[in-house]
């Protein structure tokens, strides 16, 4: 006689994923995500530290100087100039035609 007996809790569980199941993947997964988002913050923060007013071509140390009243992070080393956002617009506005004169 072929007896069937019920699937044990167990083996109904191995089968298909339970809502619990389910709900522990998700939080896996956003554990993961966490860690890999502070990693990355992590790692960002090491590079700003390590290249914070650096030349970005020889690496020494920039020292900043006023020009009127424009900042400019010069490399005593390579005197290299560094610019901010926004800084070479400025000095276009008060040299009428600095750029224009460079990249036309
Ligand atoms: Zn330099």
């Amino acid at each position: 006689m072929d007896e069937k007996r019920p699937l044990g809790q167990h083996e109904v569980a191995a089968k298909a994923p339970t809502k619990e199941d389910e709900f522990f993947r998700k939080e896996e997964a956003a554990a993961r995500e966490r860690a890999e988002a502070d990693r990355k913050e992590r790692e960002r923060a090491e590079q700003k530290e390590l290249h914070y007013m650096r030349c970005p071509k020889c690496g020494a140390e920039l020292v900043e100087e006023a020009h009127e009243s424009i900042m400019i992070d010069k490399c005593p080393e390579c005197q290299g100039l560094w610019l901010d956002h926004g800084e070479l617009e400025k000095i276009n506005t008060r040299e009428k035609g600095f750029l224009s004169r460079w990249f036309s």
